[in-house]
């Protein structure tokens, strides 16, 4: 039996439909932002293998520094227990953060790490006698696939089974120069049931590289903080240098109560998630009183081989070639848009820092589930690269390591499927 043989017999896949699904492609290698299939059949990952990869694949110093941490601590017990990983990776992390970031809560992956938000926020008021239940969000967000996570995510499809038994939450449009004063009013008349505002800064990657403008977030953000509502910035996919800083926090003046990192923080070596809060929320936890306890602990929490990837990513996050190659990748993205963007078969083309997305004329079709997504998706796979559209809307979101020569390879097939699609 083939590899994918076996597979199909055991394997439950993520986001396919069972009937009409694809056999899977079996990979066996990865170096740089290329992967390689068991024939030696080339894949350009240009969405960093579902937006984790920031350095390329089967990196040397990462597999190193794995390696060498495997051999003196593979984990330990986080409750009650600590290692040297755990608090240098936070040490060096809070650092880089808003200056108002001082705890950081460890677990295992963006959906927890939303959670963990959630329920900070939530047993905030609770602990401080203050009972707000209400959340607010934007409307097509998305903060992962567990119950909290998918609550604050907008109503959709991925969410339909469900829909009766997500908790109550208030969705919001992204904020414009035509609708931020009415959106400050909406948040000053749900205030005092309002216990926090969560939001994925500058992009909503899930929901079709949604962007918008850093002045009108950093408004709703000060009204917010205004009017006493805790804000929680999810940055599991803008962290780590997407957005062409950073953070996506960087580019607003206003701090955030509460930060949820994952994705890119091994580098996407493994999985690992990160929380972080301010000195107020962690305090309002601080007591001796057992019920204010923050009861939430996964078994991997913190893992010791997960924080040594995620050291190594971000040594090499901050060595001078990575802005280089951030800087390189902007400007060659910048230059395309220009190029493509009055084809009458695209819509819109927009780019925020690394990432650019490109909306085609579908002639009404929109939705996830569009056949022009899986001709698209066909096409690319078939020229060697793996770019996964979001419904009509093509994006590319690489490794930062990517070549010039691989990313002008899949500009000028871009180019060759608008004229062949
Ligand atoms: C991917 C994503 C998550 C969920 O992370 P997982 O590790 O897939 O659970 C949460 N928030 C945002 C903004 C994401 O893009």
């Amino acid at each position: 039996m083939t590899l994918v043989e076996r597979d199909l017999k055991v394997i439950w896949h993520p986001y396919t439909q069972m009937k009409t699904a694809l056999p899977p492609i079996p990979i066996i290698r990865g170096e740089g932002a290329c992967l390689y299939d068991e024939n030696g059949k080339k894949y350009i990952d240009a969405v960093s293998s579902w937006w984790v990869n920031i350095h390329g694949h089967s990196h040397p110093y990462i597999a190193q520094k794995v390696a060498e941490q495997l051999t003196k601590l593979e984990h330990v017990i986080f409750a009650g227990f600590t290692h040297p990983t755990a608090v240098e990776l936070a040490e060096r992390l809070l650092k880089l953060l808003p200056a108002n970031q001082q705890k950081a809560f460890y677990s295992d992956n963006g959906s927890t790490a939303v959670e963990v938000a959630i329920k900070m926020c939530l047993q905030y008021w609770n602990n401080r006698g203050n009972r707000r239940t209400k959340m607010l969000a934007f409307k097509n967000a998305y903060h992962g696939d567990t119950f909290g996570a998918m609550a604050v995510s907008g109503r959709s499809a991925f969410t339909a089974a469900f829909d009766s038994l997500l908790f109550e939450v208030e969705f919001i449009d992204l904020p414009n120069i035509n609708n931020i004063q009415s959106l400050k009013s909406q948040i000053s008349n749900l205030k005092s049931e309002l216990a926090c505002f969560i939001f994925e800064p500058l992009i909503q990657g899930s929901g079709g590289m949604l962007m918008y403008e850093a002045q009108y977030l950093n408004e709703l953000m000060a009204h917010c903080r205004k009017e006493d509502v805790l804000l929680i910035a999810d940055e599991v996919f803008t962290g780590f240098g997407r957005t062409g800083k950073a953070f996506a926090c960087d580019h607003v003046m206003e701090q955030p109560d509460i930060m949820c990192f994952s994705k890119g923080l091994t580098g996407g070596t493994m999985a690992l998630g990160l929380t972080t809060c301010t000195q107020r929320i962690f305090d309002a936890f601080l007591s001796d009183d057992r019920l204010k306890t923050l009861f939430h602990g996964h078994s991997f929490t913190a893992n010791p081989v997960a924080c040594s990837a995620a050291l190594a990513s971000l040594d090499l996050f901050l060595a001078e070639d990575t802005n280089k190659n951030v800087q390189r990748i902007m400007g060659l993205h910048t230059q395309f848009a220009l190029k493509i963007k009055d084809h009458p078969k695209i819509k819109e083309v927009r780019q925020t820092g690394t990432i650019i997305a490109m909306e085609w004329e579908t002639g009404g079709n929109t939705s996830y589930f569009s056949s022009l997504r899986d001709k698209l998706y066909q096409y690319f796979l078939d020229a060697g690269i793996i770019l996964r559209p979001l419904g009509n809307i093509i994006y590319i979101l690489p490794p930062y390591c990517i070549t010039t020569e691989d990313l002008s390879y899949i500009y000028s097939k871009i180019e060759q499927a608008l004229e062949e699609i």
